[in-house]
Formats: structure tokens, sequence, C-alpha cells
């Protein structure tokens, strides 16, 4: 049974779909009286929910899979039957929908999903052996055309999302067209486990998230802190050569400045409760006034109150308003790596890719309508620039433009031609993939979303350059215009790795730990073979902490072997080690993270070497 009013199916999702109904048939084949309820497919598989006495686990997958594998082979065709309400209905009475043939009880879900379809909706059975189901479709021709198949998990659920339905067991698989795709998958799921980085960020240090501080607020540790710190440096110096200037404002903001925005109250729901100051919270309390009187209050704006950052924009609004702009300074662009802070649901969290507190790689761009092509290329090309460093070559951009017959829209509709047009001539200047979505922008201007794709495969959705004609005029913004009239100037949101956070989250993904150069939080480590050549071991260090490399001597008792078996885990991009040949001739033998023994040099060509290599953030 598929869920109505969705997109149409994809072939892969009518293949898994239909894997769900042979998953049905092979629950059935072993627990007759199974009760099903919805069986879709979702993201990489599909699902089918059943009551049953018996608790499946993970350990009746073997018998499920290998009912299942029969009804592959005997290539069942799938079998549309439309039929009347009074039909479908007597069939779910006695028992026969989603069931190898009538039972002694009724299907209850079916006879329930059936009682919900409109009555001008077709009804249609679905039968591929004997197995008959109710649903929409549609569903692959036979049984035989799932090449491979997996059962993965099984969680409970409620009936229907609700609390007050009876809990059901909810079995999940996914399939394919061939099985050597399946193994693909697979294998690509468990070198994704092996970069989570989560995993990662725990074992490397980087960051930690504790219970006590609160789900979603990560804690940069400091070997996470170098490399944010790194990121931060590299992306401001690109910034500084596009001509903007930094600035820095505070985490929390009066209400109503967010009622100007807009973003108070319309977004409460993603946005962290009011702060009230402390005296105007005592007088309420002394009034013996509730919270849904004060909530009340701080919404029609009787009392005013402070907003934890939801989004920098408005106090850069008010730096650009701070002092008069002639149409001379434009275009005003102000970066600022502002910490934003947002109430996501506490089962949406995970890791650095999903938080409450963020710090964007935020920036807005005041300018006017003629500069808005000049000022996106910008945009997108220092976005490229810093991806394409990180090595993350692959990636491409959605235009999110207007619905052409809709009227929700800010701003008048030669402006939004102008911008959208513009957006698409920085797209093909910078030539960038890009495909274009209609009615994908928001109400106040059209945007670009950056999506790339890392090494092995994966797409991640980053940040965004927005089009604003909103905020300007809600914030009443001028320059004085050549002719020394005051005129609107148009504002771009530019944030395109999305959050400090998330991005190093998808970083450690993608280098899986091992960050370049550059980027490594510890970039050598010199390892002597004894304690007799600590001190020399000291001098090196010395000598490349003074030129600004992260460097650091094991001096434990280990043996070589051992302290460069640690090092390859630390992932240290370069070891030094250290024993009297190398010493006496002032030399070191160098070992790479990736390539192993690299011979011996000279201590100052290899300081000259990591000094060359870090400047130019060589990738590995
Ligand atoms: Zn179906
Ligand atoms: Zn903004």
């Amino acid at each position: 049974m598929s869920d109505k009013n969705t997109a149409p199916m994809t072939d892969l999702e009518r293949l898994r779909h239909s894997t769900a109904h042979v998953l049905a048939t092979g629950i059935l084949r072993i627990w007759p009286e199974a009760q099903f309820a919805a069986g879709p497919p979702v993201e990489n598989g599909f699902y089918y929910d059943l009551e049953l006495d018996h608790r499946i686990s993970p350990e009746d997958f073997d018998r499920i899979e290998a009912e299942m594998r029969k009804v592959i082979q005997e290539n069942q065709p799938f079998e549309r039957m439309p039929v009347d309400r009074k039909r479908a209905l007597d069939l779910a009475k006695e028992g026969s929908l989603a069931a190898l043939g009538p039972r002694s009880v009724p299907s209850k879900f079916k006879l329930d999903i059936l009682q919900r379809i409109p009555d001008d909706e077709e009804i249609t059975l679905y039968r591929n052996g004997n197995f008959t189901d109710l649903c929409a479709g549609p569903h692959v021709a036979t049984t035989g055309e799932i090449g491979g198949f997996k059962l993965t998990n099984v969680a409970s659920a409620y009936y229907q999302g609700d609390e007050s339905q009876p809990q059901l067991q909810r079995v999940y698989g996914t399939a394919f067209k061939t099985e050597q795709e399946l193994n693909e998958y697979f294998a690509r799921l468990e070198e994704a486990k092996k970069r989570d980085h989560r995993k990662l960020g725990r074992e490397l240090g980087l960051f930690h998230i504790d219970e006590d501080v609160g789900p979603g607020l990560a804690l940069w540790k400091p070997k996470g802190a170098v490399i944010r710190r790194e990121l931060q440096n590299f992306i401001s110096e690109e910034l500084r050569k596009q001509g903007y200037t930094e600035v820095f404002t505070p985490h929390i903001g009066k209400l109503n400045l967010y009622r100007t925005s807009g973003h108070y109250p319309y977004y409460q729901d993603s946005q962290f409760p009011p702060l009230v100051e402390p005296e105007v919270l005592r007088h309420l309390a002394d009034e013996g006034c509730s919270c849904a009187t004060l909530a009340n209050m701080l919404k029609d704006g009787s009392v005013d109150g402070y907003l934890l950052k939801p989004m920098n924009c408005p106090m850069h609004i008010k730096i650009y308003a701070s002092s008069p702009h002639s149409y001379r300074d434009l275009p005003v662009r102000l970066a600022e790596f502002g910490t934003v802070y947002r109430w996501e649901q506490s089962g949406e969290l995970g890791g650095l890719t999903r938080v409450r507190g963020l710090t964007q790689d935020d920036g807005h761009i005041f300018c006017t309508d003629e500069q808005l092509q000049e000022e996106l290329f910008r945009t997108l090309d220092v976005g490229i620039r810093v991806l394409s460093t990180l090595g993350l070559t692959d990636f491409r951009a959605r235009l999110g433009l207007r619905d052409p017959d809709s009227s929700k829209y800010v701003g008048a509709p030669e402006q939004w031609d102008k911008a959208e047009q513009a957006l698409r001539q920085a797209a093909k200047k910078v030539n960038i993939n890009w495909s274009e979505e209609q009615g994908e922008a928001a109400f106040y201007g059209p945007k670009i979303d950056f999506v790339v794709k890392d090494v092995i495969g994966r797409e991640w959705q980053l940040g965004t350059v927005q089009v604003d004609y909103n905020l300007p005029q809600r914030f009443d913004l001028h320059y004085i215009s050549s002719d020394n009239s005051p005129k609107r100037p148009v504002m771009i949101h530019r944030a395109p790795f999305g959050s400090l956070e998330r991005f190093c989250g998808v970083l450690i993904e993608h280098f899986a730990g091992s960050f370049p150069l550059w980027l490594a939080p510890e970039q050598v480590r010199v390892l002597p073979i004894s304690d007799k050549h600590l001190e020399y071991a000291r001098k090196i260090e010395h000598m490349l902490s003074e030129i600004g490399v992260r460097a650091t001597v094991s001096d434990s008792s280990d043996k070589i072997g051992a302290k460069i078996r640690l090092a390859q885990l630390d992932k240290v991009p370069y070891m030094l080690v250290l024993g009297a040949r190398e010493e006496q001739a002032a030399n070191v033998a160098v070992r790479s993270r990736s390539r192993g023994d690299e011979g011996v040099v000279s201590a100052l060509q290899f300081v000259e070497r990591v000094q060359r290599e870090i400047k130019e953030k060589k990738l590995e």
C-alpha cells in the first residue's frame, strides 16, 4: 500500500515497493496471521509495517529472505485488479487483503485504509501468486525483476504514526536491479561507516557533544579547533581578496529587531524561546503573570525581549544603515563567522551536520540591481575556489527560481527577471553544472544552493546564495544615487559552506580524518628511536615550531614500530624517524602517512618542503 498524493515513483522506488509485497508474501508463508498496514518505498529502500505476536528480530531475516527468494524465483507476475468499493470491503472483512487467501479475521488495517479512500478514487488490488494486497501501485512486471535485495532492520512504529494507535513492527529492507548493485551499496555503506565524522571526531579528539552542555551544541576540542581556525583563516583571506570587510555582532538581539525582519514570530518553532529582561520578569512574576500570558505579551510586542540570534542578517543591515551610503560606496560587502541558534528537533540532531548552535560563513552584500550579476559571479567564484582547494571538485548548483503562476513574491517582476538572469549568467560564467528549479525561490528572492559530491560519491547540500528584495524594504535601506535621489539597494545573503560545523563534518568524512597537511591538527611527529636522540628530536621540533609548523615529539619509551603505528592511527601527515645516523648528519628519515618511507633528507630540506606544501595547501 503506497501513500497517495506523492510524486510518481522512480524505477528504483517501484522495484523497492514491489519488494515490500514480496516481503509480505514471505512473512505470510511463515506467519499467516500477520496483519499488514503500509509498505512504501523510502530513501535507500522500503519497509512494511505489520502486527504480529511473534517479535521479528534480525535472527529471523535468513528465514524470511529464503521465502522471499522463492517468491522471486517463481517469477510471479504483479497483476493489477481494479475493484469496486463493495468487493474490496468484502475481501478486507474476510481477511483476504494483504493475505494469501481468506482468513478467519478481517484485514483490519487494510479495512481502515480502505475506508479512508475518497469515494471518487479508483480502488485497485495487486496480486502476485496467491498474495493479494490493496495498493495503488505501480509495481514491476514480475517478482523476477528483483535482482538483489536484503532485509536491513526492524523497528517499531505506531499505526498512522499516531501514539494512540497500535504499535506495529516495521521491517526495513532494500532492493536493487542487480546483485552487484546491492553489493556495491553495502560496500559504500561500510566505507561511509568508517568515515562517519561522529566516530572519527571521537577517535581523533576533534569535537565533543556533551549532554550536560546540550544536544546539538558542539564543543570544539583543541585539535578540531585547529582545523576550524585554519579553514576560517583561509575563507577570510579569500573573502578579503574579494573586497569583503569583516564585522562582529553579538549573539542576542532585541525581539523588535527580529519583528522588523520577520524572523519573529513567524519562525518561532525553529528558534530558542525569547529571553526577558530580569526586572521585567521579576515584575511580571510579582503580578502573578502566567507563562501563557507572558508568551502572548512577547508575541504581540507589549513586552520586549531578546532573541538568541537565529540569523545574522538584521545585525549586518543595522551596520549598513548606521552610516549614509552613496552609489559610489556600493557594493558594501560585510562578512562574519556569525554564530546562530536554531531549535532543531532532538530526533534530527546528529554530530556536526545537524546542530542547534552553528557558525555560518555568513556575508551580506548591499548593491544596485546593475551590480547583482558581478556580485553573484564573485560569490560563486570564491565558493568554487575554496571547494577545489579542498579537493571537492565535483559540485553542482541548484537555481531556485520563482513560480511564474504565483503572486506571493516581494519585488517587481522586472527585478526578478533580472535577478534570475543574473544567477544564470553567473553560473554560466563560472562554468558550474546547474539545474533550474521553478517554484524553489524564497518569497523574497531567487537563490543558488551548493551541492558537493565527496570522494565516495555522496552528495552533501552545503550553503546558499540568496537575492533579497524584502529586507531592504522592511528596514527601509537607501543609498544616494548619481542623480542625488535615494534608492533601495538589493541584498545578497551568502553562506556557501552553510556552517563551519556542517562543513567540517563533511570534510572529516571526505578526508576520512586524514586532513591535508595545511589543515592537519598535528602536521609532523618527531620519533626518536631511543631516549639518546631525544635532544636532537627536540631541536627538530623547535625548528619546525619556529616557522609555525605544528610538530610534536613522541617521547614515550615505546619501540619505534609502536610509535609509527600510533602516529599513523592519529593520521599525522609526516613522521620523522631519528637515530644515530640521522643525528650525526643533521638529517631526518621522512615517513609519509600515505606513501610510507620517503628516505633520508637534511633537516633543512625537510623544513623547506613542509613549509612549501603548507603554503600551497597541497593535497595528497
Ligand atoms: Zn503495492
Ligand atoms: Zn542573511
